[in-house]
């Protein structure tokens, strides 16, 4: 299958895991991951139509936005674990951050004259190693989100746990979604769902899927 046509039939099973949701595919990003994929595939994305694309490793993703800097309304979204030190050099081309787990991401990415999408990554595992805040952070993350300087508070970015069945874990999701959003009402996005999970993730309201290999193919060099 060539890219067209995977990208084309994950839109088709986008339509019709949202249609029975009662929902449709305009409330969907969908937003293919490119890690591993040569920056001409992004260029060949673009040229399908796409908008948003996310990497999860800074030098890598740093290289393609730069190669594509021509793409000028092409949206880097950021999904990888974040250190602290890199996070300024991130949104140096990346205007959404997805995976913001602490209140210090957040400081970093504060600034009085340029504004940061971010969204709050839940980990939905005991091992903090997996990245993203335990579920008790949020409303505190919330808080403090709201409070920053040129942070603009998406909503809520998660990944189903290996092993468990994915439909718990975005029901979950969901939950915290609507407690965060008693706080700050317009963070009202999920960012939930890949490859092996997404039509679930839909059925249980995420509205920015972020798929990899179902639409990329394999990736060249594992991962
Ligand atoms: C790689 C990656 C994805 C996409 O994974 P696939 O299984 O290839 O769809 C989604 N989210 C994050 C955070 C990733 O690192």
């Amino acid at each position: 299958m060539t890219l067209e046509q995977r990208l084309s039939e994950v839109t088709a099973r986008a339509a019709a895991a949202a249609t029975r949701a009662g929902r449709t595919l305009d409330e969907l990003t969908i937003i293919p991951v490119t890690k591993f994929h040569p920056a001409s595939l992004v260029r060949e994305l673009y040229e399908l139509g796409i908008r948003d694309v996310a990497e999860n490793r800074h030098q890598e993703a740093r290289e393609k936005a730069l190669e594509l800097a021509d793409l000028t309304d092409l949206r880097w979204n950021f999904v990888g674990q974040l250190q602290g030190k890199k996070a300024r050099q991130v949104r140096s081309y990346a205007r959404i951050i997805q995976s913001i787990d602490r209140a210090s991401l957040i400081d970093s990415l504060s600034s009085d004259d340029t504004d940061t999408s971010i969204f709050l990554q839940v980990n939905l595992t005991d091992d903090p190693a997996r990245g993203g805040a335990a579920a008790d952070q949020l409303e505190e993350l919330t808080e403090h989100a709201l409070r920053a300087q040129g942070i603009r508070l998406e909503g809520l970015m998660a990944v189903a746990p290996l092993g468990v069945d994915p439909g718990a874990a975005f029901a979950r999701v969901r939950q915290l979604s609507e407690r965060i959003r008693r706080i700050a009402p317009t963070a009202s996005s999920i960012s939930a769902g890949m490859s092996a999970d997404f039509e679930s993730a839909i059925a249980e309201g995420a509205t920015h899927l972020r798929i990899g290999t179902a639409i990329t193919g394999n990736r060249p060099t594992g991962g």
